[in-house]
Formats: structure tokens, sequence, C-alpha cells
């Protein structure tokens, strides 16, 4: 008799436990039926990238001078920097450059190590090919200028989260000016200047 009261007992607690988890996940269910969907109406609209973002590398080939920093900072030696070394002149002449980006992992190290910035990320995310070989960029692919979203007549851009005001998750119907979570670069460096205060005080601590 025990063992049939325990059972029952054990039966309505599982019983308990099984409706609670089945309202806790129709609360997510109904929580999200009150909300806009989010969702991205790809190739109509894309998101801006954020600022930092890294996406295919631009290369200027009169800047570069062959050094071969980006070949010995790349994690997998990736970049091949085809050159000439003229005797006459001691200097090194380009020939080619490419990255294959269907290796690369863009993570930068090659743009950040270049002594003359001849590198850059650009917000270019759209590189799918059929053939991976064509990832193979050479130094005229690379020299190309991407195409912003901003500029594309026939997309219609979207801010991304980063550039949301602060609670907001739906990018569509935003007013232009609305203000977005978080500073610029160009704002933190205003933040950081010394007010009129500041600059007389320090001036009357040197005087
Ligand atoms: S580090 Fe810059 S300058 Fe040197 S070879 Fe690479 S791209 Fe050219
Ligand atoms: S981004 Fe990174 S992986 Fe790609 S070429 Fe530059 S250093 Fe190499």
């Amino acid at each position: 008799m025990l063992k049939f009261l325990k059972q029952v007992g054990d039966y309505a607690k599982e019983t308990a436990q099984a409706a609670r988890y089945i309202g806790q996940g129709l609360s997510v269910t109904f929580d999200h039926m009150q909300r806009r969907p989010v969702t991205v109406q790809y190739p109509y609209e894309k998101l801006i990238p954020s600022e930092r973002y890294r996406g295919r590398i631009h290369f200027e080939f009169d800047k570069c001078i062959s050094c071969e920093v980006c070949v010995r900072v790349c994690p997998i030696n990736l970049p091949v920097v085809d050159y000439e070394f003229d005797r006459a002149s001691k200097k090194k002449n380009l020939k080619h450059y490419s990255i294959d980006f269907g290796v690369c992992i863009f993570c930068a190290n090659c743009i950040e190590y270049c002594p003359t910035n001849c590198l850059s990320a650009t917000e270019e995310y759209e590189m799918s090919t059929y053939d991976r070989h064509e990832l193979n960029y050479d130094n005229v692919a690379m020299g190309r200028l991407p195409y912003k979203v901003t500029q594309d007549p026939m997309v219609t851009p979207l801010r991304e989260l980063a550039y949301l005001p602060k609670g907001v998750t739906d990018p569509h119907d935003l007013p232009p000016g609305s203000r977005r979570a978080g500073l610029r670069p160009e704002e933190i460096v205003e933040q950081m200047e010394p007010t009129e205060a500041e600059k007389e005080e320090e001036t009357a601590k040197n005087a």
C-alpha cells in the first residue's frame, strides 16, 4: 500500500513539474508574440556594418614597400608578396600582391602591423562564390573599393544593434535623427577634452 502511495506521489510531483516547464516555455512564446519581428529582408534590406567591422581587405599598391611584415605577422603566412630586388637602387619593386580570402581568418594582424598603412579593412562581407579559388584576390581585386550599403539605391540600409538607441532591437521605421546607444569615437575624444575651468586651473598651477 505504502509503495503504491509513493508511486502516486511521485507521479503527481512529476506532473506538476512538467506543467511548470510547459508554462515556462509558453510564457517565452507569448512574450515573443507581443514583439515586432526583427527579420532583415536580405538582399532588399541590409544592415550597416559597425565602424570597426573587419571585412574584405583593401590594398594600396603604390604604398607597399614589399617589406613582408604582413606575411610574418599573419598566423598562417597568407599574403603573397611577389617582388624583384633592384640592385641599382637597392630597393624591392613590387610585382604582385595577393591574399586568399578563402583561407584568411580576418584577424587584421596584417593591417595592424603594415608600416605604410597600405592595408585596411573594408565593410564588404558579401564574398560568396561558386569556386573557392575565386576568393584568391590579387592586387587589382584588393584595390577595388567596396560598394557601401548606404550608397546602394537598390538596398534599404538598416542600422545594426550597435547603432540603435538603448533598448531598441528593431531597426525598421526608426526616425533618422534617433540617437544610438553609446558614444561615437569623436564624442569620446570630445568628452576627454579639458573644460575651460580645468584649463584655467592648469594655467594657474603652472604660473
Ligand atoms: S606589410 Fe604592408 S608594406 Fe609590407 S609587404 Fe605587407 S602590405 Fe606591403
Ligand atoms: S587578416 Fe589575418 S589571416 Fe588574413 S591575411 Fe591578414 S593576418 Fe593573415
